[in-house]
């Protein structure tokens, strides 16, 4: 029998503006973090957080129905060319390592590397203060390579996941974790770690957030783009930074909303 949709309506007027004529709905796997407050947060059967409000803004566009799958920072470029997911909304940064591997449309936000430490730490109050400190940060991350980087030689673990890092934190296994001033922000206004965690304050890299995409799919790129055009255009990103970072007190630094590049366009050495 053909596919039951709920949801189809005839002449597709949910605004999808693309050119597949509203008909059923694709499934297709998306891949978003599942433990990062107001950016990517599965609680129970919920999702929540800046990205999931992304990812679903482009399914509607797109005429996806998606499934979230997990995408834990060292799996990402993995699960894009396995197929395992039709793309990724998880606080990617687009660099040009990953650029070998996998497309990115965006960007769409720009948030800024930073330190997250026990709220009496009087000892942390930047970079330059990590001798002889014990740093947590996650594998495959651009957080662990950038922080190696501006400080040779640094105590740096590496784990799984953010959440993982935080747990560290709390129990004093490490002094402070290093991520995305978005990511931090959420930890530090947790019900569960309030008042006990701070974010530092002192930024020292651009990360440039994209939506990861299989490589070479140009036609897919383009909507995305448009999709994240529309976004911005429309409003609903600052709706989107009201409700998911708003709680925690983030503020979208310089740059912000940021100009999603053309798709195919190499960012060479001419700026
Ligand atoms: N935005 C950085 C990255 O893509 C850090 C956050 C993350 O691991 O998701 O590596």
């Amino acid at each position: 029998g053909l596919a039951a949709c709920g949801s189809g309506t005839p002449g597709g007027s949910s605004g999808g503006g693309g050119a597949t004529g509203g008909g059923a709905a694709e499934a297709v796997k998306v891949g978003i973090k599942f433990d990062q407050p107001g950016m990517g947060l599965k609680e129970g059967s919920t999702y929540s957080g800046f990205d999931v409000d992304l990812a679903n803004y482009i399914a509607k566009e797109l005429n996806y129905t998606p499934t979230f799958v997990e995408a834990v920072s060292s799996q990402r470029e993995t699960l894009l060319k396995t197929g395992q997911v039709k793309y990724i909304v998880g606080t990617y940064s687009i660099t040009d390592a990953r650029k070998k591997d996998v497309d990115f449309a965006g960007p769409y936000f720009i948030a800024g590397q930073d330190l997250l430490i026990r709220a009496d730490d009087t000892s942390i109050t930047g970079t330059d203060s990590l001798a002889g400190k014990k740093l947590c940060s996650v594998k495959g991350s651009t957080s662990a390579v950038n922080v190696q980087k501006k400080v040779p030689g640094v105590n740096l673990q590496e784990y799984n996941t953010y959440t993982l890092c935080v747990d560290a934190l709390k129990a004093k296994n490490v002094d402070a974790l290093t991520t995305d001033n978005t990511i931090l922000a959420g930890y530090a206004a947790q019900p569960a770690n309030k008042g006990q965690l701070k974010v530092v304050g002192q930024t020292f890299s651009t990360e440039n957030y994209g939506v990861g995409l299989p490589k070479g799919d140009t036609a897919l790129c383009q909507k995305v783009t448009d999709a994240i055009n529309k976004w911005i255009s429309s409003g609903e990103w600052q709706k989107a930074v009201d409700k998911n970072l708003g709680p925690s007190g983030f503020k979208p630094g310089a740059g912000n909303p940021p100009k999603p590049a053309a798709c195919g366009a190499s960012s060479g050495a001419t700026g």
